[in-house]
């Protein structure tokens, strides 16, 4: 294990890298520097991130700033620093795409975080530059992310933390003037992500499909080692983690699915071994609810659209599950596995949407009450995040009127509607629970603040014209998602009629 110790340290007593992955061997990575940035500026900061390390980024000191945004966008690293890039391989819209690896991904190396109770109990986090130049896994690309991009992943990540959705985190984010081609000249920026692990599923069919099955066991007993280390127990330590990573998938799928998040790009190279979301990049919040929607143009098909994302994951589980078969022993072990995710879904699918309509403990008739919202939610395009938490405000009470602001979500198929809402106040009247309390249950799971497409454009113009003041206010709005926050309404709302759709490609 490699371990640097800084040439100058802000404010971090230990400051300094390990660079543990390194020891899997030369198969598993390429040493690389980072190109850093011109005159490289802190732009946004995550004070939450910031504290899970124990740094404190939020300094007004101009020089500590400045070795922030040195340190955090590549420009200068600390002596000893000894950053890598990862490879790996992947499917992509279901074709093997063969070898892939961090494009555009340097990571520095391993922090400890000083209060591993504070951080789900990961007490060693990977940190990582997105955006900081060419690598030898850059393939046709410039190893950069523009502006626009990353303050999407800056913010989301945040935003999907304090949702309670596992995600990889944003420390900061350091731009500059520096030139970027994508479909329009645009400015380069660097994210710095935090994750316990970035090995994702592609990572394992890398090793697997190139026929390195010694280098793919080190990589199953690393990967228990760092996320599940209960799986070194099992008789069969690789068939337990399987089985682990598709118990959290299964989780993350209804969490996605409930808050309706669409991911846009679910190749099996940005699905994460430990079940968090991973890589922002088309992905959107829904508004309307369309189970067939997506806003990533490039995937015309809709192969990764909101409705299809759990059965997606099952694939991509599979191709896991096919790629770990050299270490598994028994197919129809790999298969059992994949198998245990529908149940698993559907059932933590069912008791979130259990949930999220206030109906406590299930009843019969509940999964067909729940199916029925939904299908009038569809078949008016009502806005996802509105109606879970406007229906909070509906009194069980027969002959109380609907909230307008409810009803209006309703007005292609108004009957529709009215005929649901009498047989779920029937049902909540047999629950017996008064509403004030319903309605405080499902506010606390059903949020009020979402990054919402046109949120975030409004904060990236700004930003594009040099004013963060917009993302870091939505940054601030997005701390406490299931909160009232009555000063801050605007942001709750849908898009304004003339917004455009969220309409998003995969360059970034
Ligand atoms: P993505 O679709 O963003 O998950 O990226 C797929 C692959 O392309 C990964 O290997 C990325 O590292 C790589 N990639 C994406 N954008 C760039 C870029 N601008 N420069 C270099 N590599 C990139
Ligand atoms: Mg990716």
């Amino acid at each position: 294990m490699k371990t640097c110790s800084p040439a100058t340290t802000p404010n971090r007593a230990d400051f300094g890298f390990d660079q543990p992955y390194s020891s899997l061997g030369s198969e598993f990575f390429s040493a690389v520097r980072p190109f850093g940035l011109p005159a490289p500026r802190l732009s946004l900061v995550s004070e939450d991130a910031s504290r899970l390390l124990g740094l404190h980024l939020e300094s007004t000191d101009p020089e500590a700033l400045q070795s922030w945004a040195e340190l955090f966008s590549g420009t200068t690293l600390p002596a000893g620093c000894e950053p890598i890039s990862t490879v790996y391989s992947g499917h992509q819209f279901g074709n093997w795409a063969g070898q892939l690896g961090d494009g555009r991904a340097h990571l520095l190396g391993e922090l400890a975080a000083p209060d591993a109770t504070q951080n789900c109990g990961y007490a060693r986090w990977e940190v990582q530059l997105k955006g900081a130049g060419r690598t030898p896994y850059s393939r046709q690309g410039d190893g950069r992310a523009v502006l626009r991009s990353s303050i999407r992943e800056f913010l989301c990540s945040e935003a999907m933390w304090h949702l309670g959705i596992p995600t990889t985190r944003a420390l900061c984010l350091v731009t500059s003037s520096l030139p970027v081609a994508r479909e329009r000249m645009e400015t380069a920026a660097v994210v710095t992500r935090l994750a316990p692990s970035f090995i994702r599923f592609g990572h394992f069919e890398h090793f697997s499909y190139s026929g390195q099955h010694a280098a793919l066991r080190r990589l199953v007993d690393w990967t228990i080692a760092r996320i599940d280390p209960a799986c070194a127990d099992a008789a069969n330590p690789a068939l337990a983690l399987l089985q682990g990573v598709v118990a959290r998938t299964a989780r993350l799928m209804a969490q996605w699915q409930c808050v309706g998040f669409i991911h846009g790009v679910m190749n099996t190279d940005n699905m994460s071994m430990l079940g968090w979301t991973l890589d922002y990049g088309p992905f959107a919040f829904m508004d309307g609810f369309d189970p067939a929607h997506t806003p990533n143009t490039t995937d015309r098909a809709g192969r990764y659209a909101w409705g299809r994302q759990p059965a997606i994951a099952r694939w991509n589980l599979l191709a896991l599950a096919q790629a770990m078969l050299p270490l598994l022993g028994n197919p129809q072990d790999a298969m059992d596995a994949v198998a245990a995710f529908e149940p698993q879904f559907s059932q933590a699918m069912r008791s979130q949407l259990q949930n999220k309509l206030g109906l406590g403990a299930p009843q019969g008739g509940d999964d067909d009450l729940v199916d029925a919202w939904l299908a009038a939610m569809a078949a008016n395009q009502a806005d996802w995040t509105l109606s879970f938490r406007r229906l909070g405000s509906l009194s069980s009470n027969s002959d109380s009127p609907i909230p307008e602001t409810l009803q209006s979500l309703f007005t292609t198929r108004p009957q529709q509607f009215q005929a649901w809402v009498a047989d779920y106040r029937q049902r909540l009247r047999q629950q017996g629970h008064a509403d004030a309390e319903r309605k405080l249950a499902m506010d606390l799971v059903n949020p009020r603040f979402v990054l919402r497409h046109h949120l975030a454009q409004h904060a990236i113009a700004q930003a594009e014209a040099g004013d963060f003041s917009a993302a870091r206010e939505l940054m601030a709005v997005l701390r406490h998602p299931y909160a009232q926050q009555p000063e801050h309404a605007a942001y709750a709302a849908a898009p304004p009629q003339d917004a455009e759709a969220p309409a998003l490609s995969c360059s970034s």
